[in-house]
């Protein structure tokens, strides 16, 4: 469980991050929280030339609105989502999903931009950045470029990401009036990784119908999955018990699970849809002004 040799950078600057992964071209990569890349590094499942720490550059950790969005910035650790005021009244989506990632050992060193880089199906916060129409902002070589969330994942451990880009904030819509979100998961043993995961983001409108969805999927395909299907059941229609019911139905067509230790296919599509259903009640009752 010894990771190969590797060369270690600690750069002051996001500029100098970039000319480091430009100078390995390709071979090298970010380090954040380190708890997805340390442990692939000692499987030798990647064997990076060099690694690039983020985690000296200042002024990338932060959780604030301005102009528009919520941003949240790439080193801001998962634990820090779950403490936030703000987050637990406007978006409490996020401290649904800080809750259930592992454990407070976890939280405390891995950061949002790490979750949301890895392109792990299995990580929570993908989902919720899917269904609420998320935005990453990245920095490389070319200065910086916006990533809808939605074109992000590519495949499994395989993202839209440039080798010499940096994540360097993630910027998701502002809470608007009658909006609620919520996500939630299944786990083998607390603190595991999801055997399936929903979220679910909805705005009403003055009448109470749905004026706008986002719902997505964790641990049921090779990446997280935008559940376009259950988005588009629910627009324009009032949120009763049958119409959420159906919609939920939906993603058990999107999923597209495969049989691990965490299950088998025909339990985690089914728990896709159950989740879903959970997880647009829940945000139902938030917009509502409950839950
Ligand atoms: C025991 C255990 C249980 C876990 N359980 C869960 C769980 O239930 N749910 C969950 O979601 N996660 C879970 N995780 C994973 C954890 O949340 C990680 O912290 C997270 O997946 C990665 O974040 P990190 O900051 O540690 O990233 P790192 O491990 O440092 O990096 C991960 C990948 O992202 C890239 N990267 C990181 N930051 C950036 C950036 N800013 N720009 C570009 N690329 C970047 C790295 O190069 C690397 O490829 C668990 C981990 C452990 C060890």
């Amino acid at each position: 469980m010894i990771p190969p040799e590797f060369e270690y950078y600690a750069p002051h600057s996001v500029d100098e991050a970039v000319s480091l992964l430009r100078r390995f071209d390709g071979e090298a990569k970010v380090l954040a929280g380190g708890h997805s890349l340390i442990p692939l590094m000692k499987l030798r499942l990647a064997q990076p030339r060099a690694l690039v720490d983020i985690n000296r550059i200042p002024n990338l950790a932060y959780i604030r609105e301005e102009g528009g969005h919520l941003k949240i910035g790439a080193i801001t650790r998962t634990g820090e989502l779950l403490d936030s005021p703000l987050l637990r009244k406007s978006y409490p989506i996020l401290t649904d999903a800080a809750q259930e990632i592992a454990d407070p050992l976890v939280r405390n060193l891995g950061t949002v931009g790490g979750n949301v880089c890895h392109g792990d199906p299995g990580n929570d916060l993908p989902a919720c950045m899917l269904a609420l129409g998320a935005e990453v902002v990245a920095e490389g070589p070319k200065g910086p470029r916006t990533l809808a969330v939605s074109d992000f994942y590519r495949d499994t451990f395989v993202t839209a990401l440039e080798p010499t880009e940096i994540v360097v904030e993630v910027r998701i819509p502002k809470v608007r009036p009658h909006q609620g979100n919520a996500y939630h998961k299944i786990e083998k043993r607390a603190g595991d990784f999801a055997m399936a995961g929903a979220a679910a983001n909805l705005i009403l409108d003055g009448s109470g119908r749905v004026e706008s969805a986002g719902v997505a999927l964790t641990g049921v395909g090779p990446t997280a999955i935008l559940a376009r299907p259950v988005a588009g059941a629910l627009v324009g229609q009032a949120p009763d018990p049958s119409r959420l019911a159906h919609a939920a139905g939906l993603a058990e067509s999107v999923a597209e699970p495969s049989t691990d230790l965490r299950g088998p296919i025909e339990y985690k599509r089914a728990m896709a849809s159950v989740l879903t259903r959970r997880v647009l009640e829940r945000a139902l009752a938030r917009a509502k002004g409950g839950g």
